[in-house]
C-alpha cells in the first residue's frame, strides 16, 4: 500500500526520519514523502548551527542529498507550517505528519540586564556568522576588547571560539560574508567562558575540548588547580565515569599546555552563576556569584566578583517555539514515544527530546519513531498532491531541483576565494532560482 508522509522540517531529524521510512519499506508499506521546510534552503542546523570551522560535521549533508535523490522523495523549501498550510491540513490529508522542527528559541537566563545592547543569545549570534537569512541584521557589538560567554556546553564552545579565532582563520570556511567581515574588524581579544558547575560537570565533549590547545592564535586558559580540585570530587565518589575522565584530562591538557603569548586569549572559568548584566546603554560589567560544592551539591553563595565586558553571549540551551495545533510542554512537543497523542502525527529530534545530543543521535531516535508511526498505519488516505496544493494557494517553493542550483551557485562562488561555498542570505536571490 503507498502511503503519504509529511515530514516538517529539513533538519538532520528531518532527513534520518525519512530515511528510515525508505529503508523501512516493504511490499505492504510504500512511501511518498514530502519534506516542508519554511527556509528557502535545507540542512537545518548543518547549515545555520554547526560551527564554519567544523567542516567535516556538515559531510553529513552527502547522505541528506542521498535520501533526497531517493525516488518517493519531494523537497518543499520556502513552505511555512502555520502560514502556508496548517498541522489541521497536513494530518488530514497525509497518512501521518512527522514534525521535526527543531528548538530554535535560545533559553533566557531571568537576570536584570539580559536585555541591554550587546547582551545575546547563541540562538540569534550562531545563525548570524552562519548566514541564516532571519539574522543578518542581529546586533552584535564587536567594539570591545572582552566579551563573556555563559554556559559550558559545546555552542559556548563553538560561539567562544569564534569570538576568539584570528578571523583569518575563518577566510577559507563557509562563514557568513557578512560576519567574517564584522569580526576582522573585531576588537575582541579576551573571552571569558563561564560554567556555574564545576569541571567535572561540564557539558563540553572532550573531541572539543582537545581541539583547544591545538588554536594557533589563541592561548587557552584553565586553571590547573580547578583540574585538580575536580579529580579529588570525583575521586572521593568513586569510580570516575569515562566521559568526564576523558573531559578532565583534555582540560588539564589544556591547562598544561605552556601558553604561546598570543594577542588573543579564551579563559575558563567554573562555579560562576550570572546574577546580573550592568551597563548605561549596553553590556559594561557581568556579575557572578561564586558557587561552592558541598556534599557533592553546587551551592551558590553570597560572595560575587564582576567581569567587565561589552559583549554577553548565553549559550544555555534552547526550547521550541510552539505552533498552533499541537500541543507544547516545557519548550518540547508533547508526545508519547514519539507520537503527539493518538493523532497520525509524530515528532522527532530536538522538539521531541529536547536540545541535546549530537546529529548522529537523531538517526537512532527518528528510527524507533518511524517503526511506531508504521505500526499504527492503516489504509491509506485518498491521493493529495500538494505541489497543486502550493500551486494554488500562489506559494513559491523552492523544490529539491531549485536547492541543487542554489547549492552549485554558493558552491561556485566560493570557489575562487578558497571557501567550501559562499552562502546566499537574501531570500529573494534564493527565490530567483525556484520553479
Ligand atoms: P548543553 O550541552 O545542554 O549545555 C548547556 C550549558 O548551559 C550547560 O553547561 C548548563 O549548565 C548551562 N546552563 C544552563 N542554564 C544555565 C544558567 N541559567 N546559567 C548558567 N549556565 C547555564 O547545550 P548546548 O551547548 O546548547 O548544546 C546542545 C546540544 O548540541 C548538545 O548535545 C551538544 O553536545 C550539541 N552540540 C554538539 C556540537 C559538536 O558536536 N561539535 C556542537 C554544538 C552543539 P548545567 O549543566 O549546570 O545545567
Amino acid at each position: 500500500m503507498n502511503f503519504r508522509i509529511a515530514i516538517v522540517g529539513a533538519g538532520p531529524a528531518g532527513y534520518f526520519a525519512a530515511q528510515a521510512l525508505q529503508n523501512l519499506q516493504s511490499d505492504e508499506h510504500k512511501f511518498a514523502i514530502d519534506m516542508i521546510e519554511k527556509l528557502p534552503t535545507p540542512w537545518g542546523l548543518v547549515r545555520s548551527g554547526v560551527a564554519p570551522d567544523h567542516p567535516k560535521i556538515k559531510t553529513v549533508s552527502k547522505v541528506f542529498e542521498k535520501i533526497a535523490t531517493t525516488e518517493g522523495f519531494q523537497l518543499f523549501c520556502n513552505v511555512e507550517l502555520g502560514k502556508d498550510v496548517s498541522v489541521e491540513e497536513l494530518s488530514s490529508k497525509y497518512d501521518a505528519v512527522v514534525i521535526a522542527t527543531g528548538t530554535d528559541k535560545g533559553r533566557k537566563l531571568g537576570i536584570p540586564g539580559e536585555d541591554l545592547r550587546g547582551s545575546l543569545s547563541a540562538a540569534e549570534f550562531v545563525p548570524w556568522y552562519n548566514a541564516h537569512p532571519d539574522y543578518v541584521n542581529v546586533d552584535v557589538p564587536l567594539d570591545t576588547d572582552t566579551a563573556v560567554v555563559i554556559g559550558a556546553g559545546n555552542v559556548a564552545m563553538d560561539v567562544a571560539r569564534m569570538l576568539a579565532l584570528e578571523p583569518k582563520e575563518l577566510d577559507c570556511t563557509d562563514t557568513a560574508s557578512h560576519a567574517l567581515e564584522r569580526l576582522h574588524k573585531s576588537s575582541i581579544r579576551t573571552v571569558h567562558v563561564f560554567a556555574r558547575r564545576g569541571p567535572e560537570h561540564v557539558a563540553f565533549t572532550s573531541p572539543e575540548l582537545r581541539e583547544l590547545p591545538k588554536l594557533e592564535h589563541t592561548d587557552v586558559e584553565i586553571g590547573e588547580c580547578d583540574i585538580e580540585d575536580a579529580l579529588k570530587r570525583v575521586t572521593s565518589a568513586g569510580e570516575i565515569p569515562k566521559d568526564v575522565k576523558s573531559n578532565l584530562d583534555a582540560m588539564m591538557a589544556i591547562a598544561k599546555t605552556p601558553k604561546k603569548g598570543n594577542e588573543r586569549k579564551m579563559n575558563f572559568h567554573f562555579l560562576a552563576s550570572p546574577i546580573e548584566i550592568k551597563g548605561k546603554d549596553r553590556v559594561e560589567v557581568v556579575i557572578f556569584a561564586i558557587n561552592v560544592i558541598k556534599d557533592g551539591k553546587v551551592v551558590q553563595t553570597s560572595d560575587t566578583y564582576s567581569v567587565k565586558a561589552g559583549l554577553v553571549v548565553s549559550a544555555i540551551g534552547y526550547q521550541a517555539e510552539p505552533i498552533a495545533g499541537i500541543p507544547f510542554k516545557s519548550g518540547i512537543v508533547e508526545h508519547k514515544d514519539g507520537r503527539v497523542g493518538e493523532t497520525n502525527m509524530y515528532v522527532v529530534g530536538w522538539a521531541k527530546r529536547g536540545p541535546s545530543g549530537v546529529i548522529g543521535t537523531n538517526k537512532s531516535d527518528a528510527a524507533s519513531v518511524m517503526e511506531l508511526l508504521i505500526t499504527n498505519l492503516e489504509s491509506p488516505k485518498d491521493n493529495f498532491d500538494f505541489l497543486t496544493y502550493l500551486r494554488e494557494r500562489g506559494v513559491v517553493h523552492v523544490s529539491q531541483g531549485s536547492w541543487e542550483k542554489i547549492n552549485a551557485a554558493e558552491v561556485s562562488a566560493g570557489e575562487s576565494s578558497g571557501k567550501p561555498r559562499m552562502k546566499f542570505t537574501d531570500r529573494k536571490e534564493m527565490l530567483g532560482f525556484a520553479g
